[in-house]
């Protein structure tokens, strides 16, 4: 049995237009293209873990809408375990995004769902946490079922990681103590920590402050500077591989949810960053999201070149 990894997190519908420009308040513009990708955090980690070379369950919840099937269907495709995601009265998870010739984007993401995954419902699945080698939470469900989470998941001894976004100030005090990795990003460190983050000596000085208020071991990604491993003991820095960026959608999602499966299946700390970081690097050379996550194979062909 390969090992197994449980995500408790959202599934989001991207509803993607193309337009030639922003539209501004009132205004109607002619879009280019539209396309509803599968993402949101939870579901994007859970695919990097399953293609990265673990067994996931995912714990979350879908709405009663056209979308929640293919949201499903899409985690099924990854052989992810979905018995643990529950069917809730309303709208899934959606994310609306208008992204204009430039490049530039505007989001909107409403909830839906993912704002109904209550500690009862986790509580329901919780031979599932149970089952578990490596939990992994984000933001984007209810703060106090985060919580939840990460104490349920120091009480059954899982290895837990909370990737903090997206953040908007501190953490509660009180989770530094369940948390075994704290994967912010850069401008998640910044919130989390009040401090600057732009450069490996400021991402020093939070990821200290982060390990003051009681974290335990902390990774900065930075990028294509790679991330700043911290724990008691100091600080490492890891670069980054060296590839030409395409699209870095995900790659944070890519870096967790291969540093996630890494850990599960036995490798140390630091060749799980380094393998979560090969993952990363290949997935901005590709665009999207979900389908810019590479396979292990493409992971082991990579580093063996
Ligand atoms: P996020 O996607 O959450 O903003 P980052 O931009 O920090 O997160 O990227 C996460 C990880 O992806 C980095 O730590 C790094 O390993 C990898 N990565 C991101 N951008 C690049 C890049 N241009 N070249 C190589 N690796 C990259």
């Amino acid at each position: 049995m390969p090992a197994s990894v449980v995500v408790v997190g959202s599934l989001n519908m991207d509803l993607v237009t193309r337009a030639p420009r922003l539209p501004r308040g009132g205004e109607t513009l002619i879009g280019e293209s539209f396309a509803t990708v599968s993402g949101g955090k939870g579901a994007n980690q859970a695919v990097a873990s399953a293609r990265l070379g673990a067994q996931v369950s995912m714990i979350g919840c879908v709405g009663e809408d056209a979308y929640a099937g293919q949201l499903r269907a899409a985690l099924q495709a990854e052989q992810i375990d979905c018995r643990a995601l529950s069917s809730v009265e309303g709208s899934s998870g959606v994310a609306l995004i208008v992204v204009d010739d430039s490049g530039q984007n505007a989001i909107v993401i409403v909830a839906g769902a993912n704002g109904l995954l209550t500690p009862d419902v986790i509580a329901g699945y919780d031979s599932v946490l149970a089952a578990a080698d490596v939990i992994v939470c984000q933001l984007e469900i209810p703060m106090h079922t985060v919580g939840y989470v990460l104490k349920r998941g120091r009480e059954l001894g899982k290895t837990v990681i909370l990737n903090p976004a997206p953040a908007s100030g501190p953490l509660p005090a009180d989770w530094f103590s369940c948390i075994d990795y704290l994967i912010p990003n850069e401008s998640e460190a910044s919130a989390l920590s009040g401090l600057p983050v732009d450069s490996l000596e400021s991402a020093e000085r939070a990821a200290g402050q982060l390990i003051a208020a009681g974290a335990g071991k902390v990774i900065i990604t930075l990028g294509a500077q790679g991330s700043l491993f911290a724990s008691g003991q100091g600080f490492e820095h890891f670069a980054a591989p060296r590839v030409k960026a395409i699209d870095t959608t995900a790659a944070g999602d890519t870096f967790v949810g291969g540093f996630a499966a890494a850990l599960a299946c036995g490798k140390s700390e630091a060749d799980a960053i380094r393998f979560g970081q090969t993952a990363a690097a290949l997935s901005v050379t590709r665009a999207g999201a979900q389908p810019s996550i590479p396979a292990l194979s493409d992971v082991q062909a990579f580093k063996a070149s």
